[in-house]
């Protein structure tokens, strides 16, 4: 008990004006307490004093001359925070909101994410304060190039293999992988989320929603239940939001959300994979709003400045942003029959929301289990990089179903073996947890 606090006030002291950090650092530590008060070894080892310190943490200038011929100055980062269990993994994020607050705590669940996948990947992360937002095709370029050009010195397919996140999709991954293979004269798998014809893999882009719809299915089967049917919340509108619309329409269910940054839209008629169709144009071609979708498709409607999580549903699915369903929104999801949560964000619930999913014992999917499927599937990227043999699309989609239902079972069941059956908070922290601890220690003091 004294420890977890001891070493939570270390943390506080040492990161201040670091809220999402601390947040990240916090749920889990408080998760793991038992773990820690069973293990004499893992106490003398300063296990937990190591795992909230960054093994390096990266930071750069990244200049560079927009349209205009302007010199335009945004800050880089990468943090490689944990390597005990393989190369720093992780993706990259690009947004106004970035700074190395948000970089730790992305780091930091990543570490006991890719823990659970079972695939050897360390954790890491990195990204930018540059917005791609409204820049054109050769600005982002520009910024991509001018990126890799300090990052490409501390990554490498046996070191740090970074991928995408928030801003970083497809198009900027094109344009970081070409800086790098120019810079370090190689073509090797030192980044994930490539292009089909120059080494992705079948399956990434669908990986995060999909795998947040996989781990949702496993969570109903505990009640014998199945997705089919079911009304289903969905924020954001992009790579995670999308894939995620996609499999629950394949899986017949309704999704009847998703929203942007500046509002979201409601189809009470469900979306269709047409109009899904058309939110990929809007996002992935045009770079427009989601408003769009509402001037299009009659009995849709559209909500400026506002979540989702008011609308009467089954199930949610965040899979925007951090701390995106308050306390507030968690009680509307509840009071309205909502009883299943799969993040496929990263933390998007606060942790008085999350509180309240547990207390009330809905199905409650945390981020770091349930949006596994990315960082899973670009382990399998990897893998198929190592041996430079693709293998066809059914062959990944088995596997992230197959590593996707094994995060649920071990979440599952050390939950119930430390005492709170069906909590996957604890269950998967704890289980993440261990694995890594097991490697730190048989490593030594590194
Ligand atoms: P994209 O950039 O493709 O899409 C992000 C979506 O979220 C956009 O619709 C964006 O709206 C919205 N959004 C971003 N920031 C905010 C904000 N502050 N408030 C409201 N809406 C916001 O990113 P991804 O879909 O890749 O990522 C979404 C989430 O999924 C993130 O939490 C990410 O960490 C997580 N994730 C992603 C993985 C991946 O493989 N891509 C893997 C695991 C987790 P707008 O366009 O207006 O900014």
């Amino acid at each position: 008990m004294a420890l977890i606090q001891d070493v939570l006030e270390i943390v506080r002291k040492r990161n201040r004006n670091e809220p999402e950090f601390l947040q990240a650092v916090t749920e889990v530590l408080e998760s793991i307490r038992p773990v820690i008060d069973r293990s004499k070894k893992l106490r003398d080892a300063r296990i937990l004093e190591r795992l909230v310190e960054p093994e390096r943490l990266i930071q750069f200038r990244v200049p560079w001359i927009d349209d205009k011929g302007q010199i335009q100055v945004n800050r880089g980062f990468r943090v490689q925070m944990n390597s005990a269990l393989g190369p720093y993994k992780g993706g990259l994020r690009f947004h106004p909101t970035v700074y190395a607050g948000i970089i730790k705590f992305l780091a930091f669940e990543q570490v006991f994410k890719n823990s659970l996948t079972g695939l050897p990947m360390g954790g890491g992360k990195g990204g930018s304060d540059f917005d791609p937002k409204g820049k054109s095709d050769r600005e982002v370029m520009r910024f991509c190039q001018s990126f890799m050009t300090e990052l490409f010195r501390h990554i490498g397919p046996n070191t740090d293999v970074p991928a995408g996140d928030i801003g970083v999709g497809g198009r900027e991954i094109g344009y970081l992988f070409g800086q790098y293979k120019r810079l370090a004269n190689e073509f090797t798998g030192v980044l994930t989320g490539k292009g089909l014809n120059w080494g992705g893999s079948l399956i990434r882009p669908e990986a995060t929603g999909y795998g947040a719809v996989y781990f949702a299915q496993e969570m109903l089967k505990t009640r014998d239940e199945t997705i089919e049917g079911k009304v289903c919340t969905v924020s954001g509108a992009g790579n995670a939001a999308q894939y995620t619309v996609e499999k629950l329409l394949q899986c017949g269910a309704k999704p009847v959300s998703m929203s942007d940054s500046s509002g979201y839209i409601y189809d009470k008629n469900g979306i269709t994979e047409e109009k899904l169709a058309f939110v990929m144009s809007i996002k992935n071609v045009r770079r427009g709003r989601i408003n769009e979708y509402a001037k299009k498709f009659r009995g849709s409607k559209y909500v400026a400045g506002q979540r989702p999580w008011g609308i009467k549903c089954d199930c949610a699915f965040p899979c925007a942003t951090e701390n995106e369903i308050t306390a507030e929104d968690a009680k509307k999801l509840v009071n309205n029959g909502c009883y299943l949560v799969s993040e496929a964000a990263n933390m998007p619930s606060v942790p008085a929301a999350v509180d309240l999913f547990v207390q009330k014992k809905i199905l409650f999917g945390p981020g770091k289990a349930a949006n596994a499927g990315g960082v899973a599937t670009s382990g399998l990227e990897m893998s198929q990089n190592s041996m430079r043999l693709p293998w066809p699309r059914e062959e990944v989609d088995s596997r992230l179903r197959h590593i996707m239902s094994t995060i649920f079972k071990i979440s599952w069941e050390t939950a119930e073996e430390y005492g709170e059956p069906g909590n996957l908070v604890v269950g998967a922290n704890i289980a993440g947890f261990v694995k890594v601890a097991d490697a730190m220690l048989d490593q030594g003091v590194v």
